[in-house]
């Protein structure tokens, strides 16, 4: 079998612009995949949307400092560049843009973008600045590359909306475009942070999205959000998660938490096994 062309890799914002000026000057479309890395079959579902709906794929590798609190897990974060590229390689994507910190944030910089209220909520209350990391790095990444559409997944729901509400708010010319989270045979959302779990955590770990989805059809039929909540709270906690941050009811778009159905609304979870967090969420009605 024919090696995969290696994807080509580039490490400045200078030379990740003057590529995609080439593919512009062709008149090629581009779609942006950001992530941090320690690639899974999530994102590269991703990679194959942007494939599919745009000539030029560049993804992006960076473990971004500037979300990541004084006691979270930057250090011991998965980082593999070289299986990452491999798999990109296999894709056929077309760029693959790993700066190091000092070319994302040079000695002096200051600037940060926040976005209040949505940005603030659940995974804003229980990280605090982890929003603005994010807000901040995705505008830098939107803003050297200029995609015409970027792709996020709503595995991660909440940093969708923030990303859609600060790309509406600053007028930033690029199409943000959502897609579904890909999961294990038994329901468990794949994230890097799985890595973590030991064999008894990975095993009580598809509770989550069992629970949100039990949950999910409670409210759907009719039981009280604030009942339907609470049990969800006792039946993560009777399935091993040994400390739950939020399971919360809230408005799809806004993400301002809700008591009932009269606007689309997402349910969304964050709670711990072990030393891992862990979030998921699923639609409702
Ligand atoms: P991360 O590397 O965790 O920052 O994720 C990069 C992108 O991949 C984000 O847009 C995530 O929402 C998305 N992503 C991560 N896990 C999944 C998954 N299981 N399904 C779909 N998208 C995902």
């Amino acid at each position: 079998m024919a090696a995969d062309k290696p994807i080509e890799r580039v490490r400045t914002v200078a030379d990740l612009r003057a590529r995609i000026g080439e593919w512009r000057k062709a008149g090629l479309s581009v779609g942006l995949v950001p992530t941090m890395g320690a690639l899974h079959a999530g994102h590269l579902s991703l990679v194959e949307r942007s494939m599919a709906n745009t000539d030029r794929t560049c993804v992006t590798l960076f473990v971004n400092p500037t979300q990541f609190g004084p006691n979270e897990d930057f250090s011991v974060y998965p980082r593999s560049e070289d299986a990452d590229a491999a798999q990109l390689s296999a894709l056929g994507a077309h760029l693959l843009f790993a700066p190091d910190t000092a070319e994302m944030y040079p000695e002096g910089a200051v600037t940060k973008v926040t976005v209040p209220g949505i940005g603030d909520r659940l995974e804003g209350a229980f990280r605090p600045g982890f929003f603005t990391g994010v807000a901040t790095v995705v505008t830098k990444l939107l803003l050297q590359s200029l995609p015409d559409v970027a792709f996020f997944g709503e595995k991660d729901f909440q940093q969708y909306r923030v990303i859609q509400r600060f790309v509406a708010d600053l007028d930033i010319p690029v199409r943000i475009e959502a897609c579904p989270i890909v999961r294990e045979a038994d329901g468990l959302a794949l994230s890097s942070r799985n890595a973590y779990l030991d064999e008894n955590e990975r095993r009580a770990a598809p509770a989550l999205f069992a629970v949100l989805e039990l949950t999910s059809r409670r409210i759907a039929e009719g039981a009280a959000a604030a009942d339907a909540l609470e049990a969800a709270r006792h039946e993560l906690a009777a399935a091993g998660f040994t400390k739950v941050d939020y399971v919360e009811l809230a408005d799809a778009e806004s993400l301002e938490p809700v008591s009932g159905l009269d606007r689309p609304a997402r349910l969304l979870a964050a709670a711990w096994i072990g030393k891992t967090r862990l979030i998921d969420n699923v639609a409702v009605g």
